[in-house]
C-alpha cells in the first residue's frame, strides 16, 4: 500500500500546485491588464507631454517674433520722429543690433521696390505687395527668395515717411536662422518643429528635411512615406483643425513608427507650430517607466505567491497536525483505529483471494500492566507494532485499534497459516529494557470474499473468530468459519424482526419462583424473558448480548418492567397478593439516568408499592468507569425501590465500593454453586457468604439444581434460595397456582 506511513517519512512540504497555479494564472494576467493600463496613462502621459512642449514653442516663437517686430517698431517710431534724415543715418544708427535681433540686414525702400540695404546694396524692383506697405503694424512675410544672397528669408516690415516720401523698412532674417533660433530640435534630434501656415505649406522645419519652397506637409508626408488610410483620417482631421484655427495633439503610424504630434496655433500670421516626436525618441524613458512597472508587478507577485506559499505550508502544517491527532497512534506510531477503517477501504476496492483480516488481542495484558506499569507497557505495545508490521508480507496495513487489540489486513500469496505462525512467534518473546518479556496472542482472522465492502462488518467478523480462543489456550488463531457465520446470520435476523416482535408482543416474562431457605416456602420471583418466534421459544443469552450492543435492551427492558407491573396490579386486584418481583436492568440504562424516571411513571401508572419491586443489576456495571454507579443507585433507592446485585462472585467488585453501595440483595452466581461440590469451593463460597453477611444484606443464592446443593445453601447462613431444585422459570398462571395454595409468605 502506497499510503502506508507517509504520515511517517513525509518531510518535505509539497506544494498544492491545484490552487498555486490558478493563482498565478490571475496574477499574469492581472499584470497584463495592469501593464495595459500602465501604457495607456503612458501613452496619456505622453500626449500631455507634447501638448505642454507645444505651447512652450509658442511661446518661445512668439516672444522671440514680438522681440524682432519691436526692435522694427522702435526703427520706425525714432524715424517718425524725425530723428533721421536719410536711410544711412538711420542703418548707421541700428546696424550694431541687427546680430543681437538675429537680423541679416535692413532696407528701406519706396513703393516701387527701389531702394538701399544697410550693407550697401541697391536694390531695384523688389516685388512690394500691399501687406509690406502697413504704416499700423509689423507686417512678417512668409518664406521667399533673396534677391542679394538666394537664400530663404523673412521679412519683417514696417511703413513709414522719410522726408514726406512713403517708404518701407525691412529687416530681413535667413529663414535657416530663423530655424535655430525659433525651432527647437526635441529629444536630441530625434523629434522636430515645424512651422506651417494654416494652408499647410512649411515656413520652417527643424527636422530639415524640406529643402524646397512652398511644400505642402501634408503632400510632402503623403507622397514620401507610406501612410495607411485610417492614419490618414488623422492629418485630414488636424487639416481641418488647422483651417478653423484649432489645436490638438494626436498620435499617427508611419512608415511603421509611431509619431506624437502635437499643432498650436501660434496668433501670428495663422501659423501654427507644429511639434512632433517618435516613439523611438521617447523610449528611452518609457522603458524606464515600463521597468519599473514591471518591477514592481513582479514585487507585488513576489509578495502575493510568498504569502500564498505561507499560507499553503501553514495549511499542510496544520492539516498533518489534525491528521495525526486523528490517524496516528501515539503509542506504537502506527495508523489508529480511524485509519486502518479509512485506509483498509483501498484493499476492499480490489479483489484477489489473497486478502485477509487479522484482528490481534494479547491475552492477559491487564496482568502485565498491573505488574509492570503504564509505561512499561507502552514500550512493550511499541515493540509488538514494530514486530507485527515488519514481520509479515509487505503489502500490509498494520495498527492498533485500542488498548491491546492491532489489526492488520494484508495480502499474501504465502499460506495463511505459515504467516500466522511466523507472527505468533516473532511476538512471543519481546525485549523492553533488557526485559525478556512472554506474550500469548490471540488471533481471530477472516479471508476477504468478493462481495466484502463494508470494513466494519469484516473487523466485527474477524473479533468474533478471535473471541473463539480466549480463555482456551488450545490454538491461538482461529479463521472465521461457516459456523459463526451462521450465528452471525442469526443475529442479522432477530435484528430485521425485533421491532416486529416487540410490537407483536412475541416477547413474554416468565417466573422463576425464590424461596426462603429455612421454611422452603415461596418469597418472591424473579422475572425472565423469552421470545415466542414462530414455533420456537428463543432463550435470552441468544439475543440480550446483541440487544445490549444494539441498544434494543432499553426498550425490552423498559418494556418487561411495564408487563410485571401490569402482573403485580393484577395479581393484587385478584388475589389480594403483594408478591416481591425483581426486574433484570441490563446496564445500557445506566448511562443515563432519565431511565429512573420512565420505570417511577410505570409504577405510577399501576399503582404499585415499589418496595415490591427489586432491579437486579449485574455486578459488571459496578465496574465500568463510564458509569457513575453510585449516584444512580443512590437515586433508584430513593424512589423506594430495592437493590439486587446479580451475579455476585463474577466481577471482582471492590469491598470498599460494595460497603458504600446501597445495596439490599447478594445473589451469588451459580458458578460458585456448581463448584460447591469441591471441597475448595465450598470455603470459596462460605467466604462470599461471609462477604455478603459484613455487607449487611440479604444473600439469595441462585442456580440452585440438585438436593445436596440445596442441602449444602441451607447449611449456609443464607436468606433465599433459586433454582431448578425448587422450581423452573414458569408461566404467569403457573405463578398463580402458588397464590390459591395460601403457599406465600407476604412482604
Ligand atoms: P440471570 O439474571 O442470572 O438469570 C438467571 C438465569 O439462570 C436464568 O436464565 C435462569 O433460567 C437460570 N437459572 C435459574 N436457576 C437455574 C438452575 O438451577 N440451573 C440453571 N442451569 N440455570 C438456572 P435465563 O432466563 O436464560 O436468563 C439468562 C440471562 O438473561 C439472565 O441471567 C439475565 O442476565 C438475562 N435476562 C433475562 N431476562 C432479562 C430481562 O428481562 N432483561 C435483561 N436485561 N436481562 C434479562
Ligand atoms: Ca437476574
Ligand atoms: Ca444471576
Amino acid at each position: 500500500m502506497k499510503e502506508k506511513y507517509k504520515y511517517i517519512n513525509y518531510k518535505n512540504y509539497r506544494l498544492s500546485i491545484k490552487w498555486i497555479l490558478p493563482i498565478i494564472c490571475i496574477i499574469i494576467i492581472l499584470s497584463f491588464l495592469g501593464f495595459g493600463y500602465i501604457k495607456s496613462l503612458t501613452y496619456k502621459n505622453i500626449h500631455k507631454n507634447i501638448s505642454e512642449l507645444g505651447q512652450q514653442t509658442v511661446t518661445q516663437l512668439n516672444s522671440s517674433i514680438e522681440e524682432q517686430k519691436k526692435f522694427v517698431e522702435t526703427i520706425v517710431d525714432s524715424i517718425n520722429k524725425g530723428y533721421f534724415s536719410n536711410e544711412s543715418e538711420i542703418f548707421d544708427n541700428f546696424s550694431a543690433n541687427l546680430e543681437n535681433y538675429h537680423f541679416t540686414r535692413l532696407a528701406i525702400l519706396d513703393k516701387s521696390g527701389n531702394g538701399i540695404t544697410s550693407d550697401g546694396h541697391i536694390v531695384t524692383n523688389y516685388p512690394i505687395t500691399n501687406e509690406f506697405f502697413d504704416f499700423d503694424k509689423v507686417y512678417l512675410s512668409e518664406n521667399r527668395k533673396s534677391t542679394i544672397s538666394n537664400n530663404q528669408i523673412n521679412i519683417y516690415s514696417k511703413a513709414f515717411y522719410l522726408n514726406g516720401q512713403e517708404r518701407v523698412l525691412f529687416a530681413t532674417v535667413y529663414t535657416e536662422d530663423y530655424k535655430d533660433i525659433l525651432l527647437r530640435k526635441l529629444y536630441n534630434g530625434l523629434g522636430g518643429t515645424f512651422l506651417i501656415n494654416d494652408n499647410g505649406i512649411v515656413l520652417i522645419d527643424s527636422f530639415d528635411i524640406i529643402k524646397d519652397n512652398n511644400v505642402n506637409l501634408y503632400d510632402f508626408i503623403l507622397n514620401k512615406y507610406n501612410v495607411q488610410d485610417n492614419q490618414k483620417i488623422k492629418i485630414d482631421e488636424m487639416k481641418k483643425n488647422i483651417k478653423n484655427k484649432t489645436r490638438g495633439t494626436f498620435d499617427i503610424k508611419i512608415d511603421k513608427e509611431k509619431y506624437f504630434i502635437n499643432y498650436e496655433n501660434i496668433g501670428i500670421n495663422d501659423w501654427y507650430v507644429i511639434n512632433v516626436v517618435p516613439e523611438s525618441a521617447i523610449a528611452k524613458e518609457l522603458n524606464l517607466f515600463i521597468a519599473i512597472s514591471l518591477g514592481v508587478c513582479v514585487f507585488i507577485n513576489f509578495i502575493i505567491i510568498s504569502i500564498c506559499v505561507y499560507v499553503d505550508i501553514s495549511n499542510q502544517i496544520k492539516n498533518r497536525k489534525l491528521y495525526k491527532s486523528a490517524y496516528i497512534d501515539p503509542i506504537t506510531l502506527l495508523g489508529n483505529e480511524n485509519y486502518f477503517k479509512e485506509y483498509s477501504k483501498l484493499f476492499l476496492k480490489s479483489y484477489n483471494e489473497n486478502k485477509f483480516l487479522l484482528a490481534i488481542d494479547v491475552n492477559k495484558f491487564k496482568v502485565i500492566n498491573n505488574l509492570y506499569g503504564y509505561d512499561f507497557c507502552n514500550k512493550i505495545l511499541n515493540v509488538l507494532g514494530e514486530k507485527l508490521k515488519t514481520g509479515i508480507p509487505s503489502n500490509n496495513i498494520t495498527c492498533r485499534l485500542y488498548s491491546d487489540v492491532f489489526a492488520i489486513i494484508l495480502e499474501t500469496t504465502e499460506d495463511i497459516e505459515q504467516v500466522l505462525k511466523k507472527i505468533y512467534k516473532d511476538i512471543s518473546i519481546i525485549e523492553v529494557d533488557n526485559i525478556v518479556i512472554h506474550l500469548n496472542v490471540s488471533i481471530g482472522v477472516y479471508k476477504i470474499k468478493k462481495y466484502d465492502t463494508d470494513i466494519n462488518k469484516i473487523l466485527d467478523k474477524a473479533y468474533m473468530a478471535c473471541k473463539q480462543i480466549k480463555g482456551t489456550y488450545s490454538n491461538y488463531y482461529y479463521m472465521f468459519d461457516e459456523a459463526l457465520e451462521n450465528s452471525l446470520l442469526k443475529e442479522e435476523d432477530i435484528e430485521v424482526s425485533m421491532e416486529d416482535a416487540l410490537e407483536k408482543k412475541e416477547f413474554k416474562i416468565i417466573y422463576q419462583p425464590k424461596f426462603d431457605t429455612k421454611n422452603e416456602k415461596i418469597v418472591g420471583a424473579e422475572s425472565l424473558v423469552r421470545w415466542y418466534k414462530n414455533d420456537t421459544i428463543i432463550m435470552p443469552d441468544s439475543f440480550i448480548p446483541l440487544f445490549e450492543k444494539n441498544k434494543f435492551i432499553l426498550k425490552l427492558d423498559l418494556y418487561i418492567f411495564e408487563q410485571v407491573c401490569k402482573d403485580l396490579a393484577y395479581w393484587k386486584e385478584k388475589f389480594d397478593v403483594n408478591i416481591r418481583v425483581s426486574v433484570n436492568v441490563s446496564k445500557e440504562h445506566f448511562v443515563n439516568e432519565n431511565f429512573i424516571q420512565e420505570y417511577i411513571d410505570i409504577t405510577d401508572k399501576y399503582n404499585i408499592d415499589r418496595s415490591n419491586l427489586e432491579l437486579e443489576i449485574t455486578e459488571s456495571a459496578t465496574l465500568d468507569k463510564n458509569i457513575d454507579v453510585l449516584k444512580i443507585v443512590n437515586k433508584i433507592k430513593s424512589y423506594g425501590f430495592r437493590i439486587s446485585l446479580d451475579d455476585f462472585g463474577t466481577g471482582y467488585s471492590s469491598l470498599a465500593m460494595l460497603q458504600e453501595l446501597p445495596i439490599d440483595v447478594i445473589k451469588i452466581d451459580k458458578v460458585f454453586v456448581d463448584k460447591a461440590n469441591l471441597n475448595s469451593d465450598k470455603n470459596m463460597i462460605n467466604y462470599i457468604v461471609l462477604i455478603a453477611k459484613q455487607l449487611g444484606t440479604e444473600i439469595v443464592v441462585e442456580g440452585v439444581e440438585t438436593k445436596e446443593q440445596a442441602e449444602f445453601i441451607k447449611s449456609l447462613e443464607c436468606d433465599i434460595i433459586q433454582g431448578f431444585y425448587y422450581s423452573t422459570p414458569i408461566e404467569k398462571e403457573k405463578m398463580e397456582k402458588y397464590f390459591i395454595k395460601d403457599d406465600t409468605i407476604l412482604l
